[in-house]
């Protein structure tokens, strides 16, 4: 079943648009299944529960770290994170920089950006991002890079508010590029769609799509 979703998700994407697959709350099982079916990222939220993932499956696997990141636990990640997605702080950035030193790494990450009217979401505005990307302590931060935006819709049925709020989230990512990484091609992710809204992400220029359900089946 994971294999035939993950196929019917791939037949879909256009070359640019990396897939990742969101295996939170679910077991090894699943995800060895997806891994047997080519699938190489995965997606998780919960640092603990990411990092006993990473401790017994394949070293293949790409662990992205898609959830609100505590600085005291950046330390469990900082050894084997490809990506974390969700920062939106310099004092957040400063430390994992710091753990990353330590682990004698550069560690990727993408900046998130509030585009949705949910108090419950988190993320910074362009402006904040504006100023973040020009302080003196942000180009002092040599082990971290940022490689991009990420961003998450209201939670609608109303496609055309979702769409406007992917159209805010890649504007944002031109403007940030135009301002602060104009030479610097790796400031190139945009993560943005989840399993309901990922094909109207791709229309707005998603480069990178975080999907659990529509892969792994409901979570409890
Ligand atoms: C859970 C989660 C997803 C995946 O959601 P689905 O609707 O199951 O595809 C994507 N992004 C983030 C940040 C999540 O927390």
């Amino acid at each position: 079943m994971i294999g035939a979703n993950l196929d019917k998700i791939r037949k879909e994407l256009p070359k640019h648009v990396v897939l990742v697959a969101v295996s939170k709350t679910k077991p090894l099982e699943d995800i060895q299944e997806a891994f047997d079916a080519g699938q190489r990222i995965f997606g998780e939220n919960k640092v603990q529960e990411m990092a006993a993932k990473w401790e017994v499956l394949p070293k293949e696997i790409e662990w992205h770290f898609i959830g609100h990141l505590q600085r005291n636990k950046v330390k469990y990640l900082a050894p084997f994170v490809s990506l974390i997605h969700g920062v939106e702080s310099l004092r957040l950035l400063k430390e994992i920089n710091k753990q990353a030193l330590k682990s004698n790494r550069i560690i990727d990450v993408l900046l998130q950006f509030y585009i949705a009217d949910e108090e419950t979401k988190f993320g910074l505005s362009k402006e904040e991002a504006n100023d973040l990307l020009s302080s003196e302590e942000f180009k002092l931060l040599e082990n971290i890079q940022v490689r991009g935006v990420m961003g998450m819709a209201t939670f609608t049925k109303d496609q055309e508010k979702i769409k406007g709020e992917f159209h805010k989230l890649k504007k944002i990512q031109n403007s940030l590029k135009a301002n602060h990484f104009i030479n610097n091609d790796l400031f190139n992710v945009v993560s943005m769609g989840m399993s309901g809204d990922y094909s109207t992400a791709i229309d707005e220029g998603s480069t990178m799509i975080r999907i659990g359900s529509s892969i792994f089946g409901a979570r409890n």
